[in-house]
């Protein structure tokens, strides 16, 4: 389906992104990767793409956190490439602390990955979709972008904003053949969320298993994690044509998080 499109995935070399990449070389797109991680673990990962889909897959390690290599991400692709046709703004980063207590490094930074990122690499590839009139961008955002939690300031604020900012862009491109969306999952089970389980199971003195219901409990009423393969599958979903008049749009994946 998606045979001869590029991506850029950011944050891909593990969970949700990785996910994403994924799914999208299985439907045929070449993707680069990018993201922070162990070379050695990187490199497997690329490889097993190519091995799996036959895809092209690429990796660029620019840290997003740094506006000008969120702009050298996008130049690599489109070299590599020719051209980037689907950007998906995936990578992120989370801390939590009440706000009194939150380390104010900590909400620069989440602000820098998790929203100003979106920003940058959007601003850096819209002149090509433009130029050809197709492309596809996604944002993955978080049930966190729809409701809030206690002790997660910059993370809820950056998520609330990137559905702002998908919302202006799906605007901006709403007479042209490019989407812009938003992908809101509930829980999945990623080391971003394990990291959250094991500091649960030591703050509270119980077993991660314990640790895990409880979490799952506390907000998802399916008491299911969402997968990073159906989040992919999603993804997929909305690079296609039958997508193309999904425009704006928050897309949760959260086992009913926020239905209630
Ligand atoms: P993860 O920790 O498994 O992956 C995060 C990715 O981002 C990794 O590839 C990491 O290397 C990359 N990354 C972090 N800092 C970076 C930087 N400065 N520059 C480049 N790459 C960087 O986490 P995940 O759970 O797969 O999260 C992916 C996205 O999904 C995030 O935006 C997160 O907020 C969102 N999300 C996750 C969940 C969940 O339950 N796991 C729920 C809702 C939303």
């Amino acid at each position: 389906m998606l045979k001869e499109k590029t991506a850029i995935i950011t944050g891909s070399t593990s969970g949700i992104g990785l996910g994403i990449a994924r799914a999208l070389a299985e439907a045929g797109c070449d993707v680069m990767l990018n993201g922070m991680g162990d070379a050695f673990e990187i490199e497997r990962v690329r490889g097993k793409i190519v091995e799996d889909f036959g895809a092209g897959a690429y990796f660029n390690g620019a840290d997003l956190s740094k506006p000008a290599e969120v702009n050298s991400l996008v130049a690599a692709a489109t070299r590599e490439f020719g051209r980037v046709d689907i950007l998906i703004n995936n990578a992120g980063i989370q801390f939590t602390a009440p706000v009194e207590e939150f380390p104010a490094d900590r909400w620069d930074a989440i602000l820098a990955i998790n929203l100003s990122a979106v920003f940058h690499a959007t601003r850096a590839v819209l002149p090509q979709m433009c130029k050809r009139n197709w492309g596809r961008i996604i944002n993955i955002a978080s049930a966190h972008g729809l409701v809030a939690s206690a002790q997660k300031s910059a993370y809820v604020a950056s998520k609330h904003a990137v559905l702002g900012l998908t919302k202006v862009v799906a605007l901006e491109t709403a007479r042209t053949g490019i989407t812009c969306n938003a992908i809101c999952p509930g829980w999945v089970k990623t080391p971003l969320v394990e990291k959250q389980i094991a500091d649960r199971a030591t703050r509270e003195g119980i077993s991660t298993e314990r640790a895990t219901t409880e979490l799952l409990a506390e907000k998802q009423p399916s008491q299911q994690f969402a997968t990073p393969e159906q989040i992919g599958a999603l993804a997929v979903f909305l690079c296609s044509d039958a997508a193309q008049e999904i425009r704006g749009a928050a897309l949760p994946i959260d086992g009913g998080w926020t239905a209630q």
